[in-house]
């Protein structure tokens, strides 16, 4: 079959063979098929959806596209942790280095932004000289030494999502269940661990915004991974609103460090101890979810998991000092405030749009070309304004009162300001009677 028939295919709800997916990723990884036609088949299959099958054969098709990383060396059980993505979504920095600091190995393969959504590697690599490309030997390495490690799937592990989640981000085929399970557990799989926590998030920050929606991609990751032999857990957790109070690269790992260091946002705290709890649960290092939980809690206040977290970027070539300095990350010299133009409550009508406003700040990924004035094909060496980003100065359902400040935008380029405080507009408002909260964690 040649591409055009795969694209008219899909295009007319047809089901796909496990050869013709084959086909597919392997063509468009090796070069064969080109952006152009992989974009129309991404959007038939957006439109279309792929059943079951066809999601497990092309996850599988998508892990055959590059090596897998070989876990067995590592002195331990290997827990890896996802999130399907969030605005201002830090956890994995408080998570993976406290599971870490209570003795789970964590080999966490991790993503850039797309969409309005923000990357974990992206924000690390606001620590200067942090390196997130690592071989699969300097994986193992790290991980028998630290503990855990937070980096990208190299160009030999999943070289398939790493093409098509950049071709996902232009094209508006990001929010697609089969899409995003595929593009997950190809990385998860590669990745070596058996044992695997997905943070699966809900509300209009998350790619689906409905409870009905997560529960139907934590099942679908449960399946996929269950039949690649991979035991998978999900918490499906709100994204209403950002989690904590920084979006931006250098800004979130700077709440993630204040986490650390016994300050930051009750609602991060909440989730990253949740997460590092299963975690520690999953490796069988404590009896119980109650057990587990202690153990983080000890990490995280004895300070464990900061000095855990200092470990890791050491390891990774990073300035470590940052953890005890977070002035020395990249900071914005620009601040505007956004204030409250009545009395009430702060409503969050759409999460997306603060993700969206804090791309646009930022300069990244969203539409933004490189200087050379190509097109981002390498999502590595894109022109991002690090220190960029917002805060949260009020949280959704907090009483504030006419002129009270309730966003803080961090800039360096001021034309930036007007799109971005355009999209921030449309994500809040000041209501008259409290909003609906909902729990962090839902189920
Ligand atoms: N995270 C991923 O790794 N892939 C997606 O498609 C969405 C979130």
């Amino acid at each position: 079959m040649i591409p055009y028939e795969l694209i008219a295919k899909k295009r007319d709800g047809g089901r796909h063979t496990r050869q013709e997916l084959e086909l597919l990723v392997s063509g468009f990884t090796d070069g064969r098929i080109t952006d152009s036609l992989m974009a129309a088949w991404l959007m038939a299959a957006y439109l279309r959806g792929l059943d079951m099958r066809e999601t497990a054969w092309l996850t599988a098709a998508m892990v055959a596209s590059g090596e897998t990383v070989d876990l067995s060396g590592v002195d331990g059980v290997p827990v890896d942790k996802h999130s399907t993505g969030g605005v201002g979504d830090k956890a994995t920095l408080v998570a993976v280095p406290l599971a870490a600091a209570a003795g789970v190995k964590v080999p966490k393969l991790s993503g850039r932004a797309l969409g309005h959504t923000g990357g974990t590697l992206d924000k690390l690599e606001s620590i200067p000289g942090f390196r997130v490309s690592l071989s699969p030997g300097e994986l193992v390495s790290r991980l028998n030494r630290v503990g855990a490690v937070i980096a990208a799937q190299t160009a030999n592990i999943v070289p398939a999502d790493k093409k098509i989640y950049a071709l996902r981000d232009k094209t508006a085929t990001v929010a697609s269940i089969p899409l995003i399970t595929a593009s997950i557990m190809s990385k998860k799989a590669a990745g070596g661990a058996k044992n695997i926590l997905i943070d699966v998030k809900t509300g209009s920050g998350a790619f689906m915004p409905t409870l009905s929606a997560s529960r139907e991609l934590a099942s679908a990751l449960i399946e996929v991974g269950d039949g690649l032999g991979l035991k998978v857990r999900c918490l499906i957790t709100d994204m209403g609103q950002p989690l904590g109070r920084a979006v931006g690269n250098a800004l979130e790992v700077k709440e993630a460090i204040d986490c650390l260091t016994g300050g930051g946002p009750a609602d991060l705290r909440e989730l990253s101890l949740r997460l590092a709890a299963l975690m520690v649960e999953m490796a069988g290092l404590a009896p119980g979810i109650d057990g587990a939980m202690s153990l983080v809690m000890k990490c995280l206040d004895t300070g464990l998991g900061a000095h855990k977290l200092k470990e890791i970027i050491a390891a990774q070539g990073g300035d470590a000092r940052v953890v005890d300095d977070p002035g020395l990350l990249p900071a914005a010299p620009g601040r505007r405030v956004i204030a409250a133009e009545s009395d009430g409550w702060l409503n969050i009508v759409d999460c997306s749009r603060l993700g969206l406003g804090s791309a646009v700040l930022a300069g990244g990924h969203l539409g933004v070309r490189p200087k050379s004035g190509r097109a981002d094909q390498n999502r590595e060496k894109r022109e991002v304004d690090r220190g960029a980003g917002l805060v949260m100065l009020a949280k959704l359902g907090d009483p504030v009162k006419v002129g009270d400040p309730l966003i803080e935008l961090y800039y360096s380029d001021e034309s930036r300001l007007e799109p971005a405080g355009a999209a921030i507009a449309e994500a809040i408002s000041v209501v008259s009677q409290r909003p609906q909260v909902r729990p962090l964690i839902r189920e």
